[in-house]
C-alpha cells in the first residue's frame, strides 16, 4: 500500500488544519485574516491557514493562564494526566500516516523519514514524560531539632513554545511533553512554513479529552505572533527552538517584559572530524554524507563541517562522494525518496547563494551545486559537496542549514581540534578513530554539547540534547527536560 498514489489520497482525503486552537476550539484569527501555506513539493499553495496575532495570542494566553489558575490540568492526579497524554499518543499513532503526509507535504520532507523518524519519535516522547511524570521527587533538607525543610518541584505556568520548520512535529513535542508533563500549559506557535502538524496534534488533544486552554495553537508570522507572546507578560517562559538572531530577540524581549525563563536551541556548524586511523572508512563516509545530507541539511546538528587527516583525505573523499552522488532528489510523497525539497523559495535561494559564495572563495566544488527538479514547481538542490574549504571561509563559518557540506584537512589531531573548536557555535560534534584514548580527549576537548564517536546522531530521547557557545541554552530531552519547566520552592516548617 505504501505508493506514491496511496500518499496522494491521504493528503487528498484530508481537510489540511488551518485553524487555530485556543480554550478548547477551532478558530479563525480574530482578524479574519489568513496565509496561503505553499508546498515545497511543487510550489503550489495547499491550503489557507489562520494568521494569528496579538489578539489571537491574548485569547490564547488568557485561556492558558486559567487553565493553570484554576488547576483544570495542573491539579489532576498522576494517573489522570498520564491516562490523557498516552490516548494522545494513542490518537497520533492511529493518524500516523496522516501526520507524515502533512509534515511532507508541508515541508518537502521525504514521507519515508517522517514515517520513521518524525512521527514515531513524537510519539515516543510523549510516551517518555507521561511514563516520567511521577518520577520527579523534591528533596527532603538536612535534619534538625527543631525545622524541617523540603524543596518541591512546582510548574512555571504557562510556556510560550516557538519552533522552527525542519522537524515541526518533533520540536513541537520534545518541549509540549515535558512541559505538561510537570503541569504547564502551553501556547504553541508552530513555524509559519509549517503549521500542519502542530494544529493536527492540537485537534487531537481536544479529541483525547485534555481540558480547554492546556494546549494552544496559535499559527502565524514571527514578527507578530511570536513577537506578542515573547513580550507577552503572562507568559512564564519560551521554550524556543530556532536561529540564533531570533534567540537574541527572545531574551531582549523578555528584559523588556516581565524577565521570563529563555531556553534556546539554536544552529550549528557541527565538525565531523576523521583521523587517520578511522575503524571504517566505508562507515565513516556513510555517516559523514547523511550527517549533512539528511532532512536535506534542513539539520541544527547537520554535520556540515569534515575535518579529514590529509593522509587520507582523498580516499575519504572518493568514499564520501561514492555515497553522495547515489542521494537523488525526489518527490517527497514518494516512498522511495531519501532527499526531498527544500522547505521555501527562500531557504533554496540562500542554499544557493553560499554554494556561489564557496565558489567565489575559491573553494573546489567536488558534486552537485545547482536547483534540481526545476520543472516541479518545487525547491530542490541537489547534495553538494565542497573540498579544499579554508577555515576562515564563509562555508566554514556561517550555517548554511541545507545540503552543502565543507571538506578541510587538517595535519594534527591538535590542528583538527583547535578548527573544530574555532566556531561560535557547540551544538554537536563527531569523530572516528580507533585509539581509546584519543576519542576521550578529543570528545573533552570539543566544545559541543553532543559528541558522537564512530558514528553520527547516534542518541535518542533518553540523552540530553543541546548545545554550548551560540547554539543556546537548556537541555530538550532526557529526564532533565522537565526540571526547566519547573521551580524548585523550598518550604520550611518549624517544629514547636
Ligand atoms: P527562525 O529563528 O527564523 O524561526 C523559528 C521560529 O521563530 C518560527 O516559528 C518563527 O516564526 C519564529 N520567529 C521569527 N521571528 C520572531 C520574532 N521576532 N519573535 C518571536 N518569534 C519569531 O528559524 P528557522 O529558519 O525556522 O529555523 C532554522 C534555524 O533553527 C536554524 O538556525 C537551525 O539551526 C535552528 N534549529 C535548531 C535546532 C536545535 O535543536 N538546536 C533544531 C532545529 C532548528
Amino acid at each position: 500500500m505504501t505508493s506514491l498514489a496511496h500518499f496522494e489520497a491521504i493528503a487528498g482525503s484530508m481537510n489540511l488544519p488551518g485553524k487555530a486552537i485556543i480554550n478548547g476550539k477551532a478558530a479563525a484569527a480574530r482578524s479574519g485574516k489568513t496565509f496561503d501555506n505553499i508546498t515545497p513539493r511543487n510550489g503550489q499553495v495547499i491550503n489557507a491557514v489562520a494568521e494569528c496575532d496579538a489578539a489571537d495570542i491574548e485569547d490564547a494566553v488568557a485561556a492558558a493562564r486559567t487553565a493553570f489558575d484554576t488547576g483544570s490540568w495542573r491539579k489532576l492526579s498522576y494517573g489522570r494526566k498520564k491516562k490523557l497524554m498516552f490516548a494522545l499518543a494513542d490518537l497520533m499513532e492511529k493518524h500516523a500516516e496522516k501526520f507524515a503526509v502533512l509534515e511532507s507535504l508541508d515541508v518537502g520532507k521525504p514521507i519515508d523519514n517522517a514515517l520513521k523518524a518524525d512521527i514515531p519519535g513524537s510519539i515516543k516522547t510523549l510516551r517518555y514524560y507521561a511514563e516520567a511524570l511521577d518520577k520527579v521527587y523534591g528533596e527532603v533538607g538536612p535534619e534538625t531539632n527543631d525545622r524541617m525543610s523540603f524543596a518541591v518541584h512546582e510548574p512555571l505556568g504557562v510556556i510560550g513554545i516557538i519552533v522552527p520548520w525542519n522537524f515541526p512535529l518533533l520540536m513541537t513535542m520534545w518541549k509540549v511533553a515535558p512541559a505538561i508533563a510537570m503541569g504547564n500549559s502551553v501556547v504553541i506557535k508552530p513555524a509559519e512554513q509549517s503549521p500542519l502538524t502542530a494544529l493536527f496534534l492540537g485537534e487531537l488533544a481536544l479529541e483525547a479529552g485534555f481540558p480547554p486552554g492546556v494546549i494552544n495553537v496559535v499559527p502565524g508570522f514571527g514578527a507578530t505572533a511570536g513577537k506578542a507572546l515573547a513580550l507577552h507578560n503572562d507568559v512564564d517562559m519560551i521554550a524556543f527552538t530556532g536561529s540564533g538572531n531570533v534567540g537574541k530577540l527572545l531574551m531582549q524581549y523578555s528584559g523588556q517584559s516581565n524577565l521570563k525563563r529563555v531556553s534556546l536551541e539554536l544552529g550549528g556548524k557541527s565538525p565531523q572530524i576523521v583521523f587517520a586511523d578511522c575503524p571504517d572508512v566505508r562507515a565513516a563516509a556513510e555517516h559523514a554524507a547523511w550527517g549533512i545530507f539528511y532532512n536535506q541539511g534542513e539539520v541544527c546538528t547537520a554535520g556540515s563541517r569534515l575535518l579529514v587527516d590529509e593522509t587520507i583525505a582523498d580516499a575519504f573523499t572518493e568514499s564520501l562522494l561514492d555515497v553522495a552522488k547515489k542521494i537523488v532528489p525526489g518527490d517527497p510523497l514518494e516512498p522511495k525518496t531519501n532527499f526531498g525539497a527544500m522547505v521555501s523559495a527562500e531557504q533554496m535561494n540562500t542554499a544557493l547563494r553560499y554554494i556561489d559564495t564557496a565558489k567565489r572563495e575559491g573553494a573546489k566544488l567536488c558534486l552537485g551545486g545547482h536547483r534540481t527538479r526545476v520543472d516541479s514547481g518545487g525547491f530542490y538542490v541537489e547534495p553538494t559537496v565542497f573540498g579544499g574549504v579554508k577555515p576562515d571561509a564563509t562555508l566554514s563559518r556561517e550555517e548554511v542549514f541545507g545540503p552543502v557540506l565543507a571538506i578541510t584537512k587538517f595535519k594534527t589531531p591538535e590542528e583538527a581540534l583547535r578548527l573544530a573548536n574555532d566556531t561560535v557555535y557547540g551544538l554537536a560534534a563527531g569523530l572516528w578513530t580507533k585509539d581509546i584514548s584519543l576519542a576521550h580527549r578529543a570528545a573533552r576537548e570539543l566544545r559541543a554539547g553532543l559528541v558522537w564517536v564512530n558514528g553520527w546522531d547516534s542518541c535518542d530521547i533518553t540523552i540530553p540534547f543541546g548545545g554550548f557557545k551560540q547554539s543556546g541554552f537548556g537541555r530538550d530531552r532526557s529526564l532533565h527536560a522537565l526540571h526547566k519547566y519547573a521551580d524548585l520552592k523550598s518550604i520550611s516548617i518549624t517544629l514547636r
